[in-house]
C-alpha cells in the first residue's frame, strides 16, 4: 500500500552511535550523491524510496536502539512509506546471521567494511577518486576527522574490534590532502577520532606519528582548532603534549577514556596500566600543557566491582577532578574476553554507582565552571537557538561537553567564526557569556 510519491533515486540515511559511524555515513553519502542520487541524512522527509541504517553494535543500550530503528522503518516498508530497507554498520557486521533470520523485510545486510558491495547493489560504483570525500552531517565549521580504523587493544570488555577489525592508519598525505579540501570549504575545527588515536601510525610507518600528523595538519591554512579524541593510556606518546603546548591551534583539549583507577580491574580489564601509571600520565599531561581540559570515560559495575572498588573510584575521581566525564554502566557482551567472567553486578548497583560518579562529577564541572566566570575565552560560535547563541570553547566537543550561551537579542555573531566572549556565569554544564 502506498501512501505518498516516493521518490526512486532519493535515499535517506540513518546513523546510529558514534562519530565515527557518522564519519562512514558521510563517506557513504559522498559516494551516493557523486552516482548521482538525491541523499538526505535523517531529514523529515519522507518521499525517499530507499533508507540505509548504519547502525551501533557497541553494548546493550545501542544495540536496542539499532535494532528498534530497524523494526521502525521495516514497518515502514509494510506500511509502503519506503520501498527498500539497507542495513549496515557494527550491530550487522557483527549479528548478520540473526538479523537476517529475525527481520525479514530488510533487503539486505551489510558488515563494516562493504561500502563498495553495497554500492553496487544500488547500482552505484565505488569511486576511489573521491577517498577522502565526503557529504558533511555536522555544520560546515566543524568537522569529524578519522584518521584510522580497527583495534588492536586486547580490551577485556571492548567488542570493537570484533567489528571494526584490526587497526590501519590511514596514509598521512591522504589525511593532510583531505584537511586542506575541508579548509577550503570552510570548516575551521578538526575533531580527529579512532578506535584508538594514539596507536596512530605504528602499523603504516612503524612507530607513533600523531605528533608529526599534528603538526602537519597544524600547517594547513584556514584549521583553527584540532581536537584530539579516544586517546589510550598506555603507551602514550607523549611528544603530542608538546606539539599540543606548542601550537596554538591544537586544542589544549584530550579525550582519553581510563575506565577505572583500581588495580586489580585494570588488570582485568586488559588495559595494560595500573593505578600507579595513570595517575604518572595523569599528572605529566597537565603540568606538560598547562590549562589543558581532560575528558575521560569510565566503566561502573564491571565484573566483581565490589563495593570499596567504587569508592576507590569515587574517591579519585573526586580528587583527579576531570574537566568532563561520562560513565558508562558495564555491557556483558559475548565474544569479549570479559564474557567469560561472572557479570556479577546487578544492574540497579550499576546504574547506582555510574549516577554516584555522575553526581561527583557535577560539582566538580560546577566549581570549574564557575572560576571561569570574568575570563575571557576563543569560542567558535556553532549555531543559533531562539534569541541565544551558542558556541564553545576550545575545552568543549560538540555535542558531549559545556555549550557557552550568547545573548542573541543584545549581540551580533556569525556562526562559524570564532568570537572572544567574556564569561559572566556558570551552570554544572553551560556557560554564559558576551562578546569582550
Ligand atoms: S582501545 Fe580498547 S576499548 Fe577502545 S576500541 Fe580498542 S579494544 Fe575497545
Amino acid at each position: 500500500m502506498k501512501t505518498k510519491s516516493l521518490r526512486r533515486n532519493k535515499i535517506q540515511v540513518v546513523t546510529l552511535g558514534c562519530s565515527k559511524n557518522l564519519y562512514d555515513s558521510e563517506v557513504l553519502m559522498g559516494q551516493l550523491r557523486a552516482n548521482r542520487f538525491q541523499v538526505e541524512h535523517e531529514s523529515a522527509s519522507e518521499d525517499a524510496a530507499i533508507v540505509i541504517i548504519n547502525t551501533c553494535g557497541f553494548i546493550g543500550d545501542a544495540k536496542k536502539e539499532s535494532i528498534d530503528t530497524i523494526l521502525h522503518w521495516a514497518r515502514a516498508k509494510k506500511a509502503g512509506r519506503v520501498e527498500k530497507v539497507i542495513v549496515t554498520g557494527c550491530l550487522s557486521e557483527r549479528y548478520k546471521p540473526e538479523l537476517e533470520k529475525d527481520i525479514p523485510e530488510v533487503d539486505a545486510f551489510f558488515g563494516t567494511r562493504d561500502l563498495p558491495r553495497l554500492l553496487k547493489t544500488l547500482g552505484a560504483d565505488y569511486k576511489h577518486e573521491l577517498v577522502g570525500e565526503r557529504l558533511l552531517t555536522t555544520p560546515v565549521h566543524y568537522a569529524y576527522f578519522k584518521v584510522s580504523e580497527g583495534c588492536d587493544r586486547p580490551c577485556s570488555f571492548c567488542a570493537i574490534p570484533l567489528m571494526r577489525g584490526r587497526h590501519v592508519s590511514k596514509p598521512m598525505e591522504e589525511l593532510v590532502a583531505e584537511a586542506a579540501r575541508l579548509a577550503k570549504a570552510g570548516t575551521r575545527e578538526l575533531i580527529l577520532i579512532a578506535q584508538d588515536l594514539t596507536y596512530y601510525g605504528l602499523d603504516l610507518y612503524g612507530k607513533r606519528a600523531l605528533a608529526e600528523l599534528l603538526k602537519r595538519l597544524s600547517d594547513v591554512d584556514g584549521i583553527g582548532w584540532i581536537r584530539l579524541h579516544y586517546a589510550f593510556p598506555a603507551g602514550f606518546p607523549m611528544e603530542v603534549l608538546d606539539v599540543m603546548r606548542e601550537r596554538s591551534n591544537v586544542c589544549k583539549y584530550l579525550d582519553m577514556p581510563l575506565q577505572h583507577i583500581s588495580d586489580r580491574l585494570l588488570a582485568s580489564m586488559r588495559r595494560g596500566i595500573t593505578r600507579a601509571g595513570t595517575e604518572r600520565l595523569v599528572s605529566e599531561i597537565r603540568e606538560r600543557v598547562p590549562g589543558v581540559a581532560l575528558r575521560t570515560t569510565l566503566i561502573a559495575g564491571y565484573p566483581s566491582e565490589t563495593k570499596a572498588d567504587h569508592e576507590e573510584l569515587l574517591e579519585w575521581v573526586r580528587r583527579t577532578r576531570f574537566d568532563r566525564l561520562g560513565v558508562f554502566p558495564y555491557s556483558h557482551e559475548e565474544q569479549t574476553h570479559a564474557y567469560a567472567l561472572k557479570d556479577d553486578v546487578g544492574a540497579r548497583t550499576k546504574k547506582a554507582r555510574a549516577e554516584a560518579v555522575m553526581a561527583a562529577q557535577m560539582e566538580i564541572s560546577r566549581e570549574l565552571n564557575e572560576a571561569k566566570v570574568g575570563r575571557v575565552f576563543k569560542t567558535l560560535i556553532d549555531h543559533k537557538e531562539g534569541a541565544t547563541w551558542v558556541g564553545r570553547t576550545e575545552h568543549d566537543s560538540p555535542e558531549v561537553d559545556n555549550d557557552v550561551l550568547i545573548d542573541a537579542k543584545r549581540d551580533y555573531l556569525r556562526i562559524g567564526d570564532f568570537a572572544d566572549i567574556r564569561i559572566t556565569g556558570a551552570g554544572e554544564y553551560d556557560l554564559s557569556g558576551e562578546p569582550a
